[in-house]
Parts: C-alpha cells; sequence; structure tokens
C-alpha cells in the first residue's frame, strides 16, 4: 500500500470529522475558545466573514421593506414569563442578573451587591422585550406591516459548546415583524425562509432544503417554524435557518393591539426569523477539504493572494514591480457584484510556506509571480477548488479578466459540488430494517461517517419520532415543501402515513 499523502489539516475528514473541524478553523484563524467558559473569540478572518453575511443579508432585508433597529440586552423576568411555552423552551439556559454591584468582600475580592428587585434574563431571543415596544407602537392597521430587525448577541447557557455550531454566546439577526392578517403575517414568514435560501445558495453556496419543524422541533411559542436544512460533508443537516409564524400568542403576551379597518381592536399577528455565527459552522463543514477551508468567492473575507518569488536582490526588483502592478489592476474591479479584496504577501517566508498559509485559509486564488514568469510576461494562478499543484500560465494583460471569470466559476462550480454530495446521499427509505441498518455505524467505537438524508414514511406520531430519536439520534429535520403526497407506510409503527420527510443526524 502506498504511503498516505499528506494534508495540510490532520486528520482529515474521513479520520475524524469532529476534530478535522477544530483544526480547520485553527488553520485558517478563524475563531479559538475563549477562557470564558463556552464562549469565542471571533478572529479578525472569522469576523470578515461574518461582516460579508451581514451586509449582503441586510441589503436582502432592506429590499423587502425591512429596517434596522436596536432593543435591550436584558429583559425583565416577568417580560419572559408572559408566554409560558416560550418560558419552558428557553428556561433552562438562560443567563440571570441578579446584582447591580461589587463590593468589598473583606478578603481582598469582591462580591456581588445590590440585588434587583426583579432579575433580568440577558436575552436568548428578543420577542418579549421587542414585544413590549411593538406594543406602543402599533395603535391603528396604518401602523403596520412593522417590519424590524435586529442585529445583535445571543446568550444561551450551553454545556457543550463547539466553535461557531453551539456556543454560550453567539452573533446573529432577528427579525420581529407585526401584521394586520393572518396570510398576511404567514406571507411574511415564508418570504423570509425564501430570502434565507436564496442566500444560502447565491452567497454561501449551500444547498438548502424548505421545509416545516414538527410539533416537537419548532420554536418555543409559535404556531409554525419553517427552516432551511443544508447537508455537511459528514451527512448530518445543519439548520441554516428558521422563520416562525408566532400567530397571535406573542401579541396576547405583550399585549400588541390597534384598531383595524372596521374601528375595532384587535391583536395582531407576528412572526420573527433568523440567523446566526452557525452560519460560519456551515461553510466550513458544507465545502472545506483536507488541506483547509473552502471559501466561496462572493463571501470570502479576500479574494487573491498575490505570491512573489525571488531569490536575490536582482530579481526581488523585477518580480516585486510586476506584483505591484497587478495588485493594483485589481483595485476597484469586481465580480457579481462584489468588489474583489487582494492580498500581496510579500513576507520573508518561503513561497511554499506562503502558498500554504493562504490554501488553509481559503482564499479563492493564488497568483504566483516569480522570474519565469517575468520573462514571459505571464503568471500563474490556483484555485482553491482544484489541487493544490495545479495551476495555470495566465498572460499578464489578460490576468484580471481571467480572475474574475474565474472567481464566478468556482462560485458556481462549488454550489455545483455541494448539490451532488447532497443528492448522492439523499435515499428514499422504505422499512424499519433498511432505515435502522442506514444510520448504524459498521464500527460502533469510532463511527464512520455514515448515514444522509432518509426520505421515508412518518405517521407525524410524537411517539414514533421520539423512538427514532432516541435509537438512533435521528430527528425528523423537516416535511419538505416540494414533498409529493403519496400513500407510505411510517418507517416506525407501519400506520399509514400521507408523505416523506427528511431524516437525519444533526448539529
Ligand atoms: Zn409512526
Amino acid at each position: 500500500m502506498s504511503k498516505k499523502e499528506r494534508t495540510a489539516i490532520e486528520p482529515t475528514r474521513a479520520e475524524n470529522y469532529a476534530e478535522w473541524y477544530q483544526q480547520v478553523i485553527r488553520a485558517a484563524d478563524l475563531a479559538e475558545n475563549s477562557e470564558v467558559r463556552g464562549c469565542m473569540v471571533i478572529k479578525p478572518w472569522g469576523y470578515a466573514i461574518w461582516e460579508n453575511i451581514q451586509r449582503f443579508l441586510d441589503e436582502m432585508f432592506r429590499e423587502t421593506g425591512h429596517r434596522n433597529a436596536y432593543f435591550p440586552i436584558f429583559i425583565p423576568k416577568s417580560y419572559f414569563e408572559k408566554e409560558a411555552e416560550h418560558v419552558e423552551g428557553f428556561a433552562k439556559e438562560c443567563a440571570v442578573v441578579t446584582h447591580s454591584k461589587l463590593e468589598d468582600d473583606g478578603k481582598g475580592g469582591l462580591k456581588p451587591a445590590g440585588e434587583l428587585t426583579e432579575p433580568y434574563i440577558v436575552r436568548p431571543t428578543s420577542e418579549t422585550i421587542i414585544g413590549a415596544s411593538f406594543a406602543k407602537w402599533v395603535n391603528s392597521y396604518r401602523d403596520l406591516p412593522l417590519l424590524i430587525n435586529q442585529w445583535a448577541n445571543i446568550v444561551r447557557w450551553e454545556m457543550r459548546t463547539r466553535l461557531f455550531l453551539r456556543t454560550t454566546e453567539f452573533l446573529w439577526q432577528e427579525g420581529h415583524t407585526v401584521h394586520e392578517s393572518q396570510a398576511e403575517a404567514m406571507d411574511e414568514t415564508l418570504k423570509m425562509l425564501d430570502i434565507y435560501a436564496r442566500f444560502a445558495q447565491d452567497y454561501l453556496a449551500i444547498p438548502v432544503i424548505k421545509g416545516e419543524k414538527t410539533e416537537g422541533e419548532k420554536f418555543p411559542g409559535a404556531v409554525n417554524t419553517y427552516c432551511i436544512e443544508a447537508m455537511m460533508q459528514d451527512k448530518k443537516a445543519l439548520q441554516s435557518g428558521t422563520s416562525h409564524f408566532l400567530g397571535q400568542n406573542f401579541a396576547q403576551a405583550s399585549n400588541i393591539r390597534f384598531q383595524n379597518r372596521e374601528g375595532e381592536f384587535q391583536h395582531a399577528w407576528t412572526t420573527s426569523w433568523g440567523v446566526s455565527t452557525r452560519l460560519i459552522g456551515a461553510l466550513i463543514m458544507a465545502h472545506s477539504d483536507d488541506n483547509g477551508l473552502v471559501l466561496p468567492p462572493k463571501i470570502a473575507p479576500s479574494h487573491i493572494a498575490i505570491i512573489p518569488i525571488y531569490r536575490d536582490e536582482a530579481e526581488h526588483a523585477a518580480v516585486m514591480a510586476l506584483a505591484k502592478s497587478i495588485n493594483e489592476a485589481f483595485k476597484h474591479t469586481e465580480f457579481e457584484g462584489v468588489r474583489v479584496y487582494t492580498e500581496l504577501d510579500d513576507r520573508d517566508l518561503t513561497s511554499s510556506e506562503r502558498n500554504w498559509y493562504w490554501i488553509k485559509k481559503g482564499i479563492p486564488l493564488r497568483v504566483e509571480i516569480g522570474p519565469r514568469d517575468v520573462a514571459s510576461n505571464s503568471v500563474m494562478v490556483a484555485r482553491r477548488d482544484q489541487g493544490s499543484r495545479e495551476k495555470r500560465s495566465v498572460a499578464v494583460e489578460s490576468v484580471v479578466e481571467h480572475c474574475l471569470q474565474t472567481l464566478s466559476a468556482m462560485q458556481l462550480n462549488i454550489l455545483e459540488q455541494a448539490l451532488l454530495f447532497r443528492e448522492a446521499n439523499t435515499v428514499k427509505i422504505d422499512g424499519k430494517d433498511a432505515f435502522y441498518a442506514f444510520f448504524t455505524p459498521k464500527n460502533s467505537q469510532q463511527p464512520e461517517i455514515h448515514g444522509g438524508f432518509a426520505l421515508s414514511h412518518w405517521c407525524g406520531g410524537s411517539a414514533c419520532e421520539e423512538k427514532i430519536k432516541e435509537d438512533l439520534k435521528v430527528t425528523v429535520r423537516c416535511i419538505p415543501f416540494d414533498s409529493e403526497p403519496e400513500q407510505g407506510k411510517c418507517v416506525c409503527c407501519g400506520q399509514p402515513s400521507e408523505r416523506r420527510v427528511i431524516f437525519a443526524k444533526s448539529y
């Protein structure tokens, strides 16, 4: 057997996917664990990805009539208690502020003092605190629809955390809207789900399945929760965004009432919807390889690394002159409406070290310029979505055009690869034995990558849902919008079922 080819990330995906994920983040310098338990430090390369997510999504929110605002991080306990299901869903993971100051403890340290008469909850989501404002803002049908978005941090106390996927504090956006009618609120809920799906596909190059959550998986307090689900390269699902139709539950809890067109007072209809820094986890796991991060160009913080290569002073001058002029040529260029950013990397490191640095960071293109390239008036261009040794010689006069076209092509190729992967790992399964076999690893000690999306019949009963979850750690990810009515038998109990749902292991 030939020796395994060395990869920049060890272990590889196949060897240990969970550890590979951590190592990709470390190698790309995206984030690190904070000394504050369960919290992360997002480093510049990771934060720049989040800023791009914010920027593009924010434009889409604005185009659909939403406006940004900001509400308090603290929620009085009494607000939180107003919606029973909501309390039950979040109570176990709330950070609670009980004191307002620190005092000398007489032993050289400090102790909390000034106990609050009413504790504050650090927001785990903002329906109740935003509802309190909306109750004041909404008086008449003329005030509706009210379309608000907030970019904020959130705290949900987590016992087991993982960078970007599950942390005690994370960043997100939460949209909150108020409507005159049920139909209008439902339209809004589905419109925002469409925006998330479009954003995931067009910018993150992640194909997603739109659907509805089961009763057991929906947002605490919502009437219906809709989601987009994506497949990661370990064939698990990652819920990448949710949109909730809240009915009149929160309007009643917060007393959001308005005078309708008939002059009568009634409760309004509300929605909420959100995506978070989890999307960065999705990006990493959907596209990266055993050499590190792979970024779809439209979301990458920077697009092209220019790497000058020279041995002595004489070569240095000529190579740097060309490198600088190429770097300059990319100023004010764009592809797919996205501004191009470059990195001229002249650090005192070998060309191989600089090359691998950018490969691990997932920069889409690398442009190498050496003395021979100067002589032939060309450069070498390498793509991150191809093998690390694959390069192509490109004439200097066409390098800008070539790179811009390649960035567009890469965006599509990365989406295409993710789509092919999902299709190859999505199967219709009938019968309990086949279903259990699909989700059971061959090696139980060190489970190999297994499973995928199973399109199977489900009776709709929570008992079957819970049994499958307990036996296999598999859940109904969603009832997909595009599933055709079809007669079948529940994969768990054999009772009649009307349609297939998506089962998978998930993050
Ligand atoms: Zn059943």
